[in-house]
């Protein structure tokens, strides 16, 4: 690819992930998005998660006619002569570490509310990742056509609890049996909810950001209430700052209704003009790489293990983090300086036989890994050798202390284990006195894989018992004495070989932060 070339297709990519706790949208959503780009013509094609994920046979089939890849977490299709890849981020029986490591993978992500129930305790917790990359944050306030909470609480909420100032694109007019419209600040028009007797969707608004009188709407209370709104927002809202929202610091907001397809074009429609292409990427030894370097490079952020037992191969998702990816092409894996020819038989990427593209930075490929991979992992084509910064370690939340059932075992359970932890799959800590041995998760699937993965893949079976949730925090070695340990706050290692507590909830990390007052405590994120 000639470099103009290179720069043309990078500047299509919009690469993102939606984030929401359960039942917010996504799926709805996702789905709407899928319509307009052309990829499903009938909504409900998409499986709801709870039935499992994407329904698989759907996905294929779709994947066939339309020329997109769906099969794991990546959707990809074009839109206004941009290229879309959303990066999907499971919903909460599979919340794990993948969640957020998929979250370094993106360039932005939109946050799906549901407006009558504000923001809830996942869409929090990945919203403070995100957060820490400073990318943009999108919001799409969802499921308007019921009664929700008030719209200005909703974006108070936005500073209040996730400390970012929120600035409404467009207002809702009306909510739930009485919505009428969303007031649109950015194109100055009211779409409509249903078109009016004229078939009008749109009715303009004059330089005053009214309605011409004559328009029978000018009528209804409801429509005095809506400026009224609008003039606190102008008056007392927050400021439209595009460079705010570039850094993270502000959000767009969006109302609308995903279940109806209301609202949802037009965040669309801004969404793909706002958000931003891939940009340089931060490399181990400080410098940054632009994503327009003519030599390929990417990054494992995330290892699916396959489930079926018959078949051990993982499918490592590497981001393209500069340059063109191509099929058959020769790589070295930074971490062992190993060459790796990736053939076609190791590889899959977004593609069909129907529409030839290619894959360049912003994209994902999906590589079939026989153990090569770990997360975190660079690989590179050219002579100069790259490596990516590291990707962040997540503060786990679960844990179980885990034995083999066999003992007669050891050799098995402890090479299983030595490897699924480097994978990245679970984190391992040992106690400090008698080196139990103890997993730590974000999510309960995580541990589940685990035993499975034990269990088929290194013939080891495994015990866990439940620890629960606590709450880890590290410590200074320097400033450890064991005596400070006790059942509220166990003293572990992590494979570094640093102390930390693991309390066993906020009020346990209190009691001893007044009880050691000069100790300090830190959290990963
Ligand atoms: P996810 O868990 O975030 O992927 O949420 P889903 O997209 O599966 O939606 C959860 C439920 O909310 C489903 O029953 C949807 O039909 C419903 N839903 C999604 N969007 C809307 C909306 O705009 N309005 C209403 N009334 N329901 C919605």
């Amino acid at each position: 690819m000639k470099p103009q070339e290179l720069k043309d297709e990078v500047a299509k990519r919009r690469t993102f992930a939606i984030i929401s706790h359960p039942d917010a949208g996504k799926t709805t959503i996702t789905e709407q998005l899928l319509l307009y780009g052309g990829v499903i013509r009938e909504a409900g094609t998409v499986k709801g998660r709870k039935s499992g994920h994407f329904a698989k046979s759907d996905w294929m089939a779709i994947e066939k006619q339309r020329g997109i890849s769906v099969t794991s977490s990546v959707l990809q299709f074009g839109y206004q002569g941009k290229q879309i890849n959303i990066l999907d981020t499971p919903g909460h029986e599979d919340f794990s570490e993948d969640t957020y490591r998929t979250l370094m993978a993106v360039d932005a992500a939109v946050m799906v509310i549901d407006s009558a129930k504000g923001i809830e305790a996942q869409t929090k917790k990945l919203f403070k990742v995100v957060k820490q990359r400073g990318i943009p944050i999108f919001t799409f306030m969802n499921k308007l056509d019921r009664d929700g909470r008030e719209p200005l609480d909703l974006i108070a909420e936005l500073e209040d609890l996730l400390g970012i100032e929120g600035y409404a694109m467009n207002w809702p007019i009306g909510m739930g049996k009485g919505l009428v419209g969303l007031y649109d600040r950015v194109a100055n028009r009211i779409e409509l909810y249903r078109d009016n007797e004229a078939g009008d969707k749109y009715l303009p608004l004059n330089a005053d950001g009214e309605l011409d009188s004559s328009e029978p709407l000018t009528n209804e209370s409801i429509y005095r209430d809506t400026l009224g709104d609008i003039e606190l927002l102008n008056d007392a809202g927050n400021q439209y700052d595009l460079k705010k929202i570039m850094r993270g610091e502000q959000t767009p907001v969006f109302f609308g209704s995903a279940l109806t397809n209301f609202g949802v074009q037009t965040f669309l429609d801004h969404f793909v003009n706002m958000a931003p292409e891939p940009g340089p990427h931060r490399l181990l030894d400080g410098t940054e790489l632009s994503p327009t370097a003519p030599d390929f490079s990417g990054f494992v952020f995330k290892i699916q293990a396959n489930m079926n037992p018959s078949h051990r191969d993982r499918i490592a998702f590497v981001r393209i983090g500069a340059g063109e990816f191509e099929r058959g092409m020769d790589v070295t894996l930074t971490r062992t300086d190993k060459k790796l020819r990736l053939n076609n038989s190791t590889e899959f990427m977004a593609d069909s036989r129907e529409q030839v593209q290619t894959a360049v930075a912003g994209d994902i490929v999906g590589l079939y890994d026989t153990g090569n991979f770990q997360i975190g992992d660079t690989i590179y084509a050219g002579k100069t050798p790259v490596e990516y910064e590291k990707l962040p370690q997540f503060t786990p939340e679960l844990f179980m202390r885990v034995t083999p059932k066999n003992v007669m075992k050891q050799k098995s359970f402890h090479k299983g284990m030595q490897q699924l932890v480097q994978e990245g799959a679970v984190q391992l800590y040992r106690t400090y006195t008698t080196n139990d041995y103890i997993l730590g998760a974000v999510g309960q699937l995580q541990f589940e894989v685990f035993k499975f993965r034990m269990q088929n893949e290194y013939n080891s079976e495994v015990v866990m018992s439940p620890i629960g949730s606590r709450v880890a925090r590290w410590i200074d070695p320097d400033q450890l004495d064991e005596k400070m340990s006790s059942t509220r706050n166990l003293l572990v290692k992590d494979m570094q070989g640093q102390p930390l507590f693991l309390f066993e909830n906020q009020y346990a990390e209190r009691w001893f932060a007044d009880k050691y007052p000069d100790v300090k405590l830190t959290a990963k994120l």
